[in-house]
C-alpha cells in the first residue's frame, strides 16, 4: 500500500484523535482547524467549559491514540455525582469520571498528534470538496490564501455543525441527512474560586440541582489545581435573558437559580456568580443530528464524531460518543492496513468508510436517539417529564436488580447515565423493549380490572 493522504478537518476531539491514530498507522495526514488554536475553538461554547470524560471515553481515547487519559494535565478524577433535592437533601453516587476542560484535551491531543507526524493548518475553513476529484477546498486566515488538497480519505470531524455533512447532503445522491433537532436550552457559566462552598462534601464531587419548576438543571465541576468550581446552568431558551432583564429592573433576576435551587451557596458565592453571569451570554445547547450513513463510501468520505451523530447533552455523551467513534474509526484502518479486511478491487478510501460505517452507524444512531428521547432529555432539556412509563420501567428493572442481588442487571440506560460504555444500540433496544413491555403489562392489569370488576 503506499502511503495514502488523508485530510482531517476539524480539530476538536475527535478529529485530533483521528488524525494522530492514522498518522501512527503510516498514513500521511494534514489536519484543518478553522480556529487559529485549540483556546478559541468553539465560538458559542464559553472558554472555561468542561468535559466530563466517562469510562466510554477515556477508553476511547486510549484506544485510538494511547494517550492515557490520566496523565493529562489539569484534569481532575472526580469521585461522586452529589444531587441536590429541593429540601436539600443531599445524594451521593459513586460515578468517576474525568474533569478535563475541552481546551486541553484538544490541545493535548493536537500535540500529540503533531508528534505523530500530523501536519496541522490552524485557522484553515473547509469551503468546498470537489466529490468527483477527491479535493477538498479551504481558506486561509480570512480568505488571505485558498489551498485545494486532494485526498484519499477525507475524514469530516467538523462537529455537529459540520461544512462536510452540509456538502455531502447538498451533492451526494446517496447521503442524506435524515433529520436534526435544535435543542431548546441555553447555558451560562461561571467559575467560583476556592474556598469550596459545600462542608461535609468530598471536594472531587460534581453536583447537580434540578429545578422542576422550569425543567432545568444546574451543575457544579470540580477544576484540577485548586482552580475552584465551574458552574453551569441551563434554562429553556430566554429565560437567562428574562432573568438579566429583572435582575436589572429590581435587582431579584437571579433568585431561582441562585437562592431557591441552591440555597446552600453563601452570599459571598452568589454575589461573584451574579458578577459573572451580568458579564457574559448566554451560548446554546446542542443539536441531534440523524444521518443515513457516516459518510460516503464512494467518495472516500467519513463522519467522525459529532459531525455524523451530533447530540443533545442531555446524558452528557457527546465527547464520550465522538472519542468512541475515532477507537472505532482507527481500528478499522488498522484492520484494513493489516490486510484483515479485503479491498476486493475498490478503492482504499471507499473500503474504509464502508467498513467504518458497517462497524459503527447503528450505535451512532442509537446514540442520538437516546439523547433525544431519554429520561434525561425529557427531564432536564425543557420537555415534559418522564412519562409513567419510563419511570415505571426503570423502577421495576432497578427493584428487579435489587431483589435478585444484582443478577438481573440495572437497566441499560442506567448504566449508560452512570458512565459505563454499554453499546448504546444495547441501551436503545433494551430502554425500548422495556417500554413495549411496561405499557403491554399496563393494558394486561386494566383489562384484567376492567373484567373483574364486570363480573
Ligand atoms: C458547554 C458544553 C459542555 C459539554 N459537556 C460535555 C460532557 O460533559 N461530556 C461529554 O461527553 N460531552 C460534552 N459536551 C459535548 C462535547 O463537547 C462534544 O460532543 C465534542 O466536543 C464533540 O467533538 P468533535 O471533535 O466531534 O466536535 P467539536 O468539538 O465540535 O470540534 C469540531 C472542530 O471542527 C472545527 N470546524 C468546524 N467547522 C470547520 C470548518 N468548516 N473547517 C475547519 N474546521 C472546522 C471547529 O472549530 C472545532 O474545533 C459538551 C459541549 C458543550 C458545548
Amino acid at each position: 500500500m503506499g502511503m495514502k493522504r488523508v485530510v482531517v478537518v476539524g480539530g476538536g476531539p475527535a478529529g485530533a484523535a483521528t488524525a494522530k491514530a492514522l498518522a501512527d498507522k503510516g498514513c500521511d495526514v494534514q489536519l484543518f482547524e478553522a480556529y487559529p488554536h485549540p483556546d478559541k475553538i468553539h465560538k458559542n461554547a464559553p472558554k472555561a467549559y468542561v468535559i466530563a470524560l466517562g469510562q466510554r471515553g477515556q477508553d476511547g481515547l486510549q484506544r485510538s491514540t494511547g494517550i492515557d487519559p490520566l496523565q493529562i494535565p489539569n484534569s481532575i478524577v472526580s469521585t461522586h455525582m452529589v444531587r441536590h433535592p429541593k429540601n436539600n437533601v443531599r445524594k451521593h453516587d459513586k460515578t468517576p469520571s474525568l474533569i478535563i476542560p475541552r481546551k486541553v484535551l484538544a490541545a493535548q491531543v493536537l500535540d500529540a498528534a503533531k508528534a505523530a507526524g500530523v501536519q496541522i493548518n490552524f485557522e484553515y475553513r473547509l469551503m468546498d470538496i470537489k466529490f468527483d476529484q477527491q479535493i477538498a477546498i479551504f481558506e486561509g486566515h480570512g480568505g488571505v490564501v485558498t489551498k485545494h488538497v486532494p485526498y484519499d480519505l477525507l475524514v469530516g470531524a467538523d462537529g455537529s455543525k459540520s461544512k462536510v455533512r452540509s456538502l455531502l447532503n447538498q451533492n451526494v445522491n446517496e447521503f442524506k441527512v435524515m433529520r436534526t433537532e435544535e435543542d431548546s436550552m441555553e447555558y451560562q457559566v461561571a467559575v467560583i474560586p476556592p474556598p469550596f462552598p459545600f462542608s461535609g462534601m468530598p471536594e472531587t464531587s460534581v453536583h447537580a440541582w434540578n429545578d422542576k419548576k422550569y425543567n432545568s438543571i444546574c451543575l457544579a465541576f470540580p477544576l484540577a489545581n485548586n482552580g475552584g468550581l465551574l458552574f453551569a446552568i441551563v434554562y429553556p431558551e430566554g429565560k437567562l435573558s428574562e432573568f438579566k432583564e429583572k435582575h436589572r429592573i429590581d435587582g431579584t433576576g437571579y433568585d431561582d437559580p441562585l437562592f431557591h435551587l441552591m440555597p446552600d451557596l453563601t452570599d459571598v458565592v452568589k454575589e461573584e456568580f451574579v458578577k459573572q453571569l451580568e458579564a457574559g451570554e448566554p451560548a446554546n445547547g446542542g443539536t441531534c443530528v440523524w444521518c443515513n450513513s457516516l459518510g460516503s463510501p464512494k467518495h472516500g468520505v467519513a463522519l467522525v464524531g459529532d459531525s455524523g451523530h451530533g447530540m443533545w447533552p442531555s446524558l452528557g455523551q457527546g465527547a464520550n460518543c465522538a472519542l468512541e467513534s475515532a477507537a472505532v474509526f482507527s481500528e478499522t484502518v488498522g484492520d484494513i492496513v493489516a490486510g484483515k479486511v479485503t479491498l476486493a478491487g475498490k478503492s482504499w478510501g471507499e473500503v474504509v468508510v464502508e467498513e467504518f460505517n458497517k462497524r459503527r452507524h447503528a450505535d451512532a444512531l442509537a446514540a442520538v436517539d437516546l439523547t433525544y428521547g431519554g429520561i434525561g432529555a425529557r427531564k432536564s432539556r425543557g420537555r415534559n417529564n418522564a412519562p409513567l412509563s419510563y419511570k415505571a420501567q426503570v423502577v421495576g428493572m432497578m427493584l428487579l436488580n435489587k431483589l435478585t442481588l444484582g443478577i438481573v442487571p440495572k437497566p441499560a440506560l442506567i448504566r449508560l447515565m452512570m458512565g459505563q460504555p454499554v453499546p448504546y444500540s444495547t441501551a436503545r433496544k433494551w430502554n425500548f423493549i422495556y417500554e413495549k413491555l411496561v405499557c403491554l403489562g399496563a393494558v394486561l392489569m386494566i383489562t384484567v380490572a376492567l373484567v373483574l370488576y364486570k363480573f
